[in-house]
């Protein structure tokens, strides 16, 4: 089977960034799970189906229509044929996305999917029970962090380069509510596999993480 590497962590934490700079520097296969519950939750919301209704909301995960696509070094999504690619990284979508991800019927839903991600030569997952649930037999994981104030600035800069403005404190508070979220739910709640690599990104830059994951690779 082919190698995973997973990378888990908090919303923020550089796990996107990171995860695609180093499935390219590997030529590894990228799967970014976070996108499956954003799409999941953005079909449900598509369809009029309830974010809590957990049966209706798994039938969509289950039947999911996407399509992931690299065109010129870029890569885009398509929901049902419709180019979802900025949709999904909406904070209203993300927020939903956390919603139908506390649903166990939704995870269960995923799991084949992501799995079938795994194929030679080797994959990164990126996600929140990469390391925990889905590979637990991966040979290297990682557990992305960074304080809430620098996941709060990135994320500013980043909505700043999508041309909007939003407030510290208001990301601030949207990301502390996620983490509770994440981290409280009694399914895969988000935190480190016992034998993952816990790797603080508060004060390091993006080249210096990619190194040093390459490097614990390369033991
Ligand atoms: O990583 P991203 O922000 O795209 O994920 C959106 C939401 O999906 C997260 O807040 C989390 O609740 C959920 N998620 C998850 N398990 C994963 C990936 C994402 O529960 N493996």
């Amino acid at each position: 089977q082919a190698p995973v590497l997973t990378i888990d962590g908090p919303g923020g934490a550089g796990k996107g960034t990171i995860s695609r700079l180093v499935a390219e520097r590997l030529g590894w296969h990228l799967l970014d799970s976070g996108a499956l519950y954003r799409l999941t939750a953005l079909a449900a919301t598509k369809h009029d189906v309830a974010l809590d209704d957990e049966p209706a909301v798994a039938a969509i995960a289950e039947t999911l229509d996407v399509v992931f696509l690299a065109e010129n070094g870029e890569a885009r999504v398509l929901l049902e044929g419709e180019d979802a690619t900025r949709t999904i990284r909406t904070e209203q979508v993300g927020d939903a996305a956390s919603r139908v991800a506390s649903l166990p019927a939704v995870r269960e839903a995923l799991l084949k999917r992501q799995r079938d991600f795994r194929q030679a030569p080797g994959l990164v997952a990126d996600g929140r029970d990469m390391g925990t649930v889905v590979f637990v037999e991966a040979p290297l994981k990682i557990f992305l962090t960074a304080s809430a104030e620098e996941r709060a600035r990135r994320r500013q800069r980043q909505l700043r380069e999508a041309g909007v403005d939003a407030s510290l404190s208001s990301l601030l508070k949207e990301i502390q509510a996620r983490d509770a979220r994440d981290m409280q739910r009694s399914v895969a709640p988000l935190v480190p596999a016992e034998d993952a690599v816990e790797l603080d990104t508060t004060s390091l830059t993006i080249p210096e993480v990619v190194d040093r994951l390459t490097e614990l690779l390369a033991r």
